[in-house]
């Protein structure tokens, strides 16, 4: 499963994020992913709850936010949103278009819980 890969990469950030900032644990990772990755947030949030016990982010909270794909076509110009299997241009019907956004695997934010300063 592709996630499994995704996640071990995410989480191996996360919780290098979290040790550089000297926190204790993770209490909240939002991510962004377009629509053209492919990724199943149901399979992300399956594989983060399998791989995070025993890391910082034990218990953490995923926040898996989408985005669609949007292109722009190359003869007209014209931009629209589309899912994964519509990528002809709306205007004039051309294959010739540049994907602007669908392919975002981002960490957006960390929340973490820093040690008690006495
Ligand atoms: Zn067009």
């Amino acid at each position: 499963m592709h996630e499994m890969g995704i996640t071990a990469e995410v989480l191996s950030a996360v919780n290098d994020a979290a040790v550089k900032a000297g926190a204790v644990r993770v209490n909240l990772v939002r991510l962004t992913i377009g629509g053209l990755t492919a990724i199943m947030p149901d399979a992300l949030q399956f594989a983060w709850e399998a791989m995070t016990p025993g890391t910082l982010s034990e218990g953490a909270v995923l926040e898996v936010r989408e985005v669609g794909a949007r292109s722009r076509c190359l003869e007209c110009a014209t931009e629209w949103e589309h899912d994964q299997y519509d990528r002809l241009c709306p205007s004039c019907g051309s294959f010739a278009c540049e994907v602007l956004a669908g392919n975002e695997l981002r960490i957006d934010d960390v929340d973490v819980d820093l040690p008690e300063t006495t």
